[in-house]
């Protein structure tokens, strides 16, 4: 049997109405905010993702999907979305028609990593992107708006973290700070920190181990070396997130994975206590497009990751399902013809409906009505003098009667309201 690539996973019928419960809020929310979708192409060439998101990073030693095609092309399966988007802002020249531009994306991205709970290879995000403004209002602008996205969703117990990483002048005067620090542990850091202290050291604030982190409590902070417009900045954000009654907490050690950051970062945590319980991080890159060629253009933005965050989610939320409220049954071949007619009125006046294709008894395919939680039965039939009529059926009750064919959308109309609750 051919199964699935490991790290992957069908998002199967009755887990969709959550991801499209989703897509649904998002569009809402982040319209209204005068978002605009995008969608960019899930292959993009390698050395994107290499000058963007920087050596040393888990994504570029260890976790990208790279391969050459047919043309001998380097070609990666994208691991995140800015990358793309940047790509698409210089490409597409949308600067052009616009200074400012705001942008939403959802859609599949790919690591290769150990895979477990809220850890696949093959994830989706949900990211927003305001490009063209060094206002600090943009950074608080989207994070309220990742805020917004969660409690529509009515995801509760999470916790927002930010931090200021400065500018890269600050970063490389605190870079040398914490190596004189951390040298002197050396032979206890782990081995992905040992690495780190030559290529970049910043990166080993990120690091997960235990060890490393204990030896962290004590070392210098990267506020230390903030100068003035880095903490103007983090100040005025943080200012604007108590007016907005968004309760934040300062963690001096998020640094983020990627390098193109500076300035605000931030991550939104569930209270879970394990590896995978960041639901959303993001952060400001100024220099980004500039680097990828682009003219000087600042950006702000996060990405949400959908499947930890469906793992917090209400659990009402992701068993809704589409249930039929009418089923049709056709009982006598002579009254085909009719059936469309009454799929035509339940499509009319929305009113969800399923056709038994089952060619069973006819006790049969009312028992499958009943599975179905369907409300009302149609069961179409024609009498002695050829006449088609519709057999109504409550299922709730068993109550019954006959109305002639004519009368069927007008029936439906006076009890749609026992039809749909
Ligand atoms: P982590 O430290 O957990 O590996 P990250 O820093 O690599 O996360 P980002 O690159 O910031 O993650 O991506 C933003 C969000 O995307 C994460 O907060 C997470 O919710 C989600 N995400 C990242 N990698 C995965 C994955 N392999 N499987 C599922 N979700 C993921
Ligand atoms: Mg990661």
């Amino acid at each position: 049997m051919i199964q699935q690539i490991r790290g992957t996973k069908d998002i199967l019928p009755d887990e969709i109405s959550v991801w499209q419960h989703i897509h649904t809020i998002a569009n809402q929310i982040l319209n209204i905010s005068n978002y605009q979708e995008i969608r960019t192409p899930i292959l993009e060439n390698t050395n994107l993702f290499e000058r963007v998101i920087g050596n040393e990073t888990d994504i570029i030693n260890k976790e990208m999907y790279t391969f050459k095609d047919k043309g001998n092309r380097h070609i990666t399966l994208r691991p995140e979305g800015t990358a793309s988007i940047a790509r698409s802002f210089i490409e597409n020249k949308l600067y052009v028609k616009s200074n400012i531009n705001r942008l939403w994306y959802l859609g599949p991205m790919f690591r290769y990593e150990r895979p477990q709970r809220g850890r696949q290879r093959q994830f989706h995000q949900l990211g927003i992107e305001c490009i063209g403004s060094a206002n600090y209002m943009a950074d608080v602008e989207v994070i309220r708006l990742a805020v917004k996205i969660l409690e529509c969703l009515k995801v509760s117990n999470f916790e927002l973290q930010i931090n200021s990483i400065g500018n890269r002048e600050e970063r490389t005067k605190y870079k040398e700070k914490l190596l004189s620090y951390l040298k002197k542990y050396t032979h206890d850091l782990d081995e992905d920190s040992k690495k780190r202290l030559n290529n970049n050291p910043l990166r080993i604030l990120d690091s997960k181990n235990k060890k490393t982190q204990e030896i962290l409590f004590n070392a210098p902070t990267l506020q230390s070396c903030l100068g003035k417009m880095s903490l103007n900045h983090f100040y005025n954000v943080c200012k604007n997130l108590t007016y907005l009654n968004t309760p934040y907490t300062i963690n001096y050690k998020l640094v983020r994975g990627l390098d193109y950051y500076n300035y605000t970062a931030f991550e939104i945590k569930t209270i879970e206590k394990n590896d995978e319980n960041t639901i959303c991080g993001g952060g400001r890159y100024d220099t980004l497009i500039e680097e990828l060629e682009g003219p000087k253009t600042p950006a702000v933005g996060w990405a949400i990751g959908l499947e930890r965050l469906i793992i917090v989610m209400d659990n009402d939320l992701k068993r809704q399902q589409n249930k039929p409220k009418i089923y049709l049954i056709m009982k006598d071949n002579r009254a085909e013809k009719n059936i469309w007619d009454i799929i035509h009125i339940c499509e009319k006046n929305k009113i969800n409906f399923l056709l038994d294709l089952n060619n069973t008894k006819l006790s049969k395919q009312l028992k499958k009505a009943h599975q179905v939680s369907a409300k009302v039965c149609i069961i179409l039939d024609v009498d002695e003098l050829k006449d088609i009529y519709c057999k109504i059926k409550w299922l709730s009750n068993g109550y019954q009667e006959t109305i002639n064919i004519n009368q069927l959308e007008n029936y439906l109309k006076e009890n749609k309201n026992l039809l749909i609750n």
